[in-house]
């Protein structure tokens, strides 16, 4: 007999056998699962995140996490996404990703969204920006939240249009921009080979993106719109496009929320030479001159600050 041990489970004394484990004392019928109620007798125990013991196959059946895809027990590896869901290793390869979000697309869901081009999951589908009328407003309230940046147009009327995938496509021409959701189309009049003036036809966006994007898409056609009002037409591919890539970055500071920090992240840390390098060094020269003054610069000189 082993003198003032008390068992964990009941609080008595233990007088005959028992077990250790967790850091205590048990009688062996008072060790139990937390799952099926039953004595674990073996060393096969899992243990939960809130320290609950189980047999190994109580524990998949009953605390493992989920599949947020397929629902299955994720046991051993797994991997978590960036929205902080998880989900079963193999899907990586067999699923695509949402155009939009980077969240894995099972069949079925591609299945019940087929009539949109890009492969959009159903949080995305959720609150997608499909008609004109929806559109509208949420583009009057970017530009003028553009417009208390500095970027203001004048009286150049600046009109939205949401289209399909072809007609967006067809807009961008030759342009080689395979991720291009938003084109600004624009007209130059030149004389003499002299450009003697441009203007900003129309923003149009590819229609059904999720209402945090087509925010941010469109603050970024609107960073184009105004280059374009003021005739800086000779940046760099990096330097138009990281300029118009802070707008929206700064525009998904503004906003609160996962989606937002989610752009946030991803206009940061994109690795694509134009876009992502180029943001990354029009912010560094806006961190110095600040903001107001890079706007100053373009508009006098029609380059970025030196
Ligand atoms: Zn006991
Ligand atoms: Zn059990
Ligand atoms: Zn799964
Ligand atoms: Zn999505
Ligand atoms: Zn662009």
């Amino acid at each position: 007999m082993l003198a003032g041990l008390i068992c964990k489970g009941c609080g008595q004394p233990i007088m005959g056998s028992y077990v250790t484990a967790l850091n205590a004392i048990w009688h062996p019928e008072h060790f139990v699962c937390a799952g099926c109620k039953q004595p674990i007798r073996d060393n096969h125990l899992n243990v939960d995140a809130h320290g609950q013991p189980y047999h190994a196959a109580c524990f998949a059946q009953y605390a493992a996490p989920r599949c947020a895809l397929c629902g299955k027990p994720l046991l051993g590896e797994f991997l978590i996404d960036q929205w902080g869901a998880k989900y079963c290793r193999e899907h990586q390869k067999q699923y695509p990703m949402c155009a939009y979000c980077g969240r894995l697309v099972t069949p079925q869901q591609r299945a019940q969204d087929a009539h949109h081009e890009n492969v959009r999951c159903p949080v995305c589908r959720r609150s997608a920006i499909e008609t004109i009328q929806e559109a509208q407003p949420i583009f009057q309230q970017v530009k003028q939240w553009v417009g208390e940046q500095g970027l203001r147009y004048g009286n150049v009327r600046i009109t939205l249009e949401l289209c399909d995938y072809a007609r967006l496509t067809h807009y961008l021409r030759s342009r080689f921009e395979p991720h291009a959701l938003g084109v600004t189309v624009s007209s130059m009049y030149s004389e003499d080979g002299q450009l003697v003036s441009s203007t900003v036809d129309t923003i149009a966006v590819l229609h059904g993106l999720p209402l945090t994007l087509f925010r941010g898409v469109v603050a970024h056609e609107l960073g184009h719109a105004w280059l374009t009002v003021y005739g800086i037409k000779n940046l760099s591919p990096w330097a138009e496009e990281g300029f118009c890539e802070l707008l929206a970055f700064r525009y998904y500071g503004m906003l609160a929320g996962d989606e937002a920090r989610y752009h946030v992240g991803r206009i940061a840390r994109n690795p694509d030479p134009i876009y992502g390098e180029g943001f990354r060094r029009v912010q560094v020269i806006a961190e110095r001159v600040g903001f107001a003054q890079l706007l100053e610069t373009l508009r006098t000189t029609k380059h970025l600050p030196g």
